[in-house]
Formats: structure tokens, sequence, C-alpha cells
């Protein structure tokens, strides 16, 4: 692939995606029914840490769920990953990402580090002295992840701790089921912090590329997380990524994923690239709508998808 190869696929799949309607904004949180439905950015990040972007790529959005990924690269460095399989889990829930229902099929145990309820128990198996040190550790690994420095809208943040009473009942059940490991209402108010962090459509393929090259930062050329934990992260991302629709996912992209409410996407093709897609309006699961047909479309050029046999189409 050259330059301009990556640079025509990117563009073509913006040009034929841009155009989509369907799909509404996240507002149970106030802030993101207020961004522009309209924005659509798109990049990818090589292994070898080129960059390719096409229309609102460098636009600020809130990470959310995608934050999920990044804790749990620490929480596994902290606990390793026997511990964190055990304490936190690794099976998809088939339920949306909030779902109290999952718990309560499953002892108040969360299963996956990539819904709310994995996502706070893994913020609390953290090694931290106090809730400034665990949120400290979190906008540094993220920053690690991007290659420059994170930082929190105060903006999402406020729009969100001021809504998040459903996400504080999910830290208790956590906490009656032994699953939560931290005092709960801290370590909800921190992970609430780690999904009102801001990245553009850059930043997060680069994000994703890290995990590509098996931890290391292909901008920096800096290790971010032990690349025997990668594949774990990634697993999750297979199974979860993409909420309820995951496996559709899986059968038609064939390739990690892990979407936010705030409207961005990443894709990972292991020891190649990254793609990463930003656009509001999602589908009834929480993805971006547009972002997901983008990187579909550019997966399926590119031949990504891990689950073709080499050679045969
Ligand atoms: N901060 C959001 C929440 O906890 C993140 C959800 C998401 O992106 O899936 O509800």
């Amino acid at each position: 692939m050259t330059d301009s190869d990556y640079k025509a696929t990117l563009e073509r799949a913006h040009t034929t995606t841009k155009g989509m309607t369907e799909g509404k904004n996240a507002n149970y949180i106030p802030f993101l029914a207020s961004v522009d439905p309209s924005l659509f950015g798109l990049a990818i990040v090589t292994v070898a840490g080129d960059v390719y972007e096409s229309g609102d790529s460098r636009y600020e959005f809130a990470l959310e769920s995608i934050s999920k990924v990044f804790t749990m690269a620490l929480a596994l460095e902290d606990i390793g990953q026997e511990v964190f399989h055990r304490k936190v889990g690794a099976d998809p829930t088939g339920l949306p990402f909030n779902s109290v229902m999952a718990l309560e099929m499953h002892d108040d145990m969360p299963l996956t580090p990539l819904v709310n309820a994995g996502a706070m128990s893994s913020t609390s198996v953290l090694t931290a002295k106090d809730s400034d040190e665990r949120w400290a550790r979190i906008l540094d690994v993220q920053s690690r992840f991007a290659g420059r420095k994170i930082e929190l809208s105060d903006e999402v943040n406020n729009s969100e701790q001021s809504t998040n009473a459903h996400n504080r009942a999910i830290a208790w059940l956590l906490y009656s089921g032994g699953a939560m490991y931290a005092d709960p209402m801290e370590v909800c108010e921190v992970y609430t912090r780690q999904c009102s962090t801001l990245v553009n459509t850059v930043d997060l393929a680069v994000m994703g590329a890290t995990l590509a090259a098996g931890g290391v930062n292909p901008v920096t050329g800096k290790r971010v997380v032990t690349a025997a934990n990668v594949p774990h992260m990634l697993a999750e991302m297979v199974m979860e990524g993409l909420y309820t629709k995951s496996g559709d996912w899986a059968y038609n992209v064939g390739l990690p994923g892990k979407s936010g409410v705030g409207g961005g996407l990443v894709a990972v093709a292991p020891g190649k690239l990254a793609i990463a897609g930003f656009s509001p309006p999602l589908d009834a699961a929480g993805n971006s709508v547009r972002a997901q047909a983008a990187i579909a479309q550019i997966a399926d050029e590119l031949k990504l998808g891990l689950y073709r046999v080499p050679g045969l189409g």
C-alpha cells in the first residue's frame, strides 16, 4: 500500500458515508445531545506511525466508553491477566452497556471490562492510594496511548457527574457482589471522569495503532502496555467492543473495535494499523452510524478482516 492508496481509501469512505442520516446523538448525557451531528472525522494510523486523516479529524470529542480499553490496559499491568480475569471477567453480557439485569443474572459480577459495571470494577482494581492518584494514572495512560497530553473536559464531566445516578447504582451493586475493589462512589466519580476526556480522531487512531503495534505507541516509540497483555484487550474488544452489536461487527468486519457514546469508534488490525472514526449520531446500540459504515468500507477495501483466509479472498 502506498501513501496515496491509503489517502484514496480514506477519502472514498468519507465521501460514501458522510450523507448517512440515520441515528441520533446520545441524549442521556445532556452535553452529548448538543454536539453538531454533522461532524465526521476519519483517520488511519499505521504501525510505522504514518498518519492519514479526512474530514473533521481534529475535532475533539468525549472519549466515553472507549476509555474502558485503556483502563483495562492499566489494570492488566497492575494485577496481571489471570487475576484480572477472575476479578472482572471476559465474557460478553449480550445486554446493553449499562444493564443492571446483566449484573442481576450473574451474582452482581460484571463479566467484561467493556461494559459500565466491568469498567468500574477495572477502575477499582488499579493500584492507587486515593482517588486523585487513581485519576492521575488513568489520565496518564490515556495520554501515553495517544502520544500527547489528554485532558479532562470540565463541561462534559459536569454534565455526566450530575446525571450518572444509574452508574452509581451499578457501583453499589458491584460492591454488594464483591466486584468493587475500592470505595464505590469514589470509583464511580473517577470512572465518569475517564469517560469525559477529549480526544480527536487522529488521537483515537494512534491509541488503536498502539494496540496494533503490540503495545508500543508508533508515534512516540514508547511502550505503553506489555505485549502479552494486548491480545487479552483485543479479545475483549471483539466480544463486547460494539455493545450488543459486537457479533454483527465481528461477522461483517472481523476486527476488534471499541465505540463510545460520544460518537468515536476505533478498529484495530493487529500488526498493521488502526482506523478511527467520529460522528455523533448513534444506532440503537450506541455505535456511531457513519463511523461504523466508513470503517467497514475501509477494512473491506484493505482486506483487513482477521477471519479472512489469506490468499482466498
Ligand atoms: N460515560 C458513559 C456512561 O457511563 C459511557 C458510556 C458509553 O460510551 O458506552 O454511561
